[in-house]
């Protein structure tokens, strides 16, 4: 193995789904919270508010991830039922639709039909769910888990403006809720950037931009309608 090889791929998908997670729970929490704060109501509210929009998100956030890490891995169980199937009943087929895909990823045809062979014997359906139908069974989608980690960092973020909003005095809320989330919103994406070997800065910037127009936004919205019920 060569000495100093860090693939970022491994890591960063986790990572990825739990900053996109929390960068969520940030944005949307903490824009609900200043959409209430402008329209002027008191604390108790903004603080029930931004309870209400943790709670609401992480779940629709575990629900969504649920159904669409489920229905993928209805998907691969499907096939792979099928492929059980067909190598149950067509081996001397299946053997030679393995050794075809060897021989057009680069093996000679001697060596295709040997590392085929081998494979079959080892492990007949995981070569083929690998090699034919790109299925890692180490790697299954698992959507409890996934449901629980979008959940979870749903609401890792959101407790940030909540906490902030909690700690401020009412005539401050707006300000110190929006000046820490787009804070974290900062740190977030130049970790992410970090993590996947980009450029921080430009990540940073982006996530921050974008954060702030949504809470600038809501609040916006919650002034104009603050004023007028
Ligand atoms: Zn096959």
């Amino acid at each position: 193995m060569p000495p100093k090889e860090h693939h970022r791929i491994f890591r960063s998908s986790w990572l990825r789904a739990a900053v996109l997670g929390a960068n969520d729970g940030i944005v949307s929490t903490a824009s609900l919270i200043t959409g209430v704060a402008a329209s002027q109501v008191s604390h108790g509210i903004i603080l029930t508010s931004g309870l209400a929009a943790l709670v609401a998100g992480a779940l629709s956030m575990a629900a969504g991830e649920y159904v669409s890490v489920h229905s993928q891995a209805d998907i691969e169980a499907a096939d792979l039922k099928l492929e059980q199937r067909s190598l149950r009943r067509n081996s001397v087929e299946e053997l030679d639709e393995l050794t075809g895909i060897y021989v057009e990823r680069g093996l000679t045809p001697e060596l295709a039909e040997q590392v085929a062979r081998q494979l079959t014997l080892h492990d007949a359906l995981d070569a083929h769910a690998r090699d034919e139908l790109g299925i890692s069974l180490f790697n299954r989608a698992r959507p409890v888990q996934a449901a629980l980690a979008s959940a979870a960092s749903f609401a890792a973020g959101a407790v940030v403006p909540l906490a902030v909003a909690a700690a401020a005095p009412l005539a401050d809320v707006l300000a110190w809720v929006t000046g820490a989330s787009v804070a974290c919103l900062g740190a977030l994406g130049a970790l992410a950037a970090r993590a996947g070997g980009a450029p921080m800065g430009r990540a940073a910037l982006r996530v921050t931009v974008l954060g702030a127009l949504a809470m600038a936004i809501t609040a916006g919205v919650g002034a104009l309608f603050g004023v007028n019920v």
